[in-house]
């Protein structure tokens, strides 16, 4: 039975990156959390339940154990690709629409409280590797390793933007790192689950690695 690896940190930090890089070394089970909130963020954006920074709580509610949350492996991408109710919405889910919206779902206790029973679900078997802000804290406070990434907002925006650009995503490098700095402060100052680094966690701060080296580093340490 393989272990359990908690992966938090900012956005934009590479996270999912080398989560799934150390989930093919170890041939475990990638998962990705944010991926998880942004699908629901799709759907509440969808039926209309976001107004002005403001959630219809009622129908969300509502809405919510309706969604099937769907994660495929894609052979030729060598990628997960993320589907809602049997739809694919890997593009869909990680356009700055959604990114703009996410935290502000992030942050409802009703949402966190069931991805989070979903998320303890898809890896009571163990050898996964989940990638999220809560996960050492919350999910698995008992994860047998937990990482926490960071790297400056600036090397972070610029990563994203470089990203979006070649997605062909009409965006200002400026608009990203607002992005970046907005969803940090949100993540980092919601009363549900803020993104905090336990005392546990390994800091890995990426600005000036490769990723080749935080994967040996992180290997490193998971074997260890
Ligand atoms: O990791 P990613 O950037 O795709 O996550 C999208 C958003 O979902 C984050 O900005 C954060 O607000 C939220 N999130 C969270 N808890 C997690 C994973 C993501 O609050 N475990």
């Amino acid at each position: 039975k393989g272990l359990i690896v908690a992966v938090d940190g900012h956005s934009s930090t590479g996270k999912s990156t080398v989560s799934k890089i150390l989930a093919a070394r170890l041939g475990y089970t990638y998962i990705d959390t944010g991926a998880m909130y942004r699908i629901v963020t799709l759907k509440a954006m969808r039926e209309g339940l976001i107004r002005n920074g403001n959630v219809d709580d009622e129908k969300l509610k509502e809405v919510l154990p309706t969604i099937i949350f769907g994660f495929k492996y894609n052979e030729e991408k060598k990628r997960y690709e993320s589907y809602m109710n049997g739809e694919y919405v890997e593009v869909a889910i990680r356009g700055l629409e959604v990114s703009d919206n996410v935290s502000l779902i992030a942050a409802l206790p009703y949402v966190r409280e069931l991805l989070v029973e979903k998320q303890r679900e898809m890896a009571k078997e163990g050898g996964v590797i989940m990638d999220g802000r809560d996960i050492g804290s919350v999910v698995f406070p008992h994860a047998e390793v937990k990482f926490f990434m960071t790297a400056s907002p600036e090397v972070r925006a610029q990563r994203r933007y470089k990203e979006l650009i070649e997605k062909g995503e009409q965006v200002t490098y400026e608009e990203v790192e607002a992005n970046v700095r907005k969803r940090d402060y949100i993540d980092e100052h919601r009363e549900t689950s803020p993104l905090v680094r336990t005392s546990d966690a390994v800091l890995i701060d990426n600005g000036d690695m490769t990723v080749e080296e935080e994967v040996e580093e992180m290997l490193k340490i998971i074997r260890s």
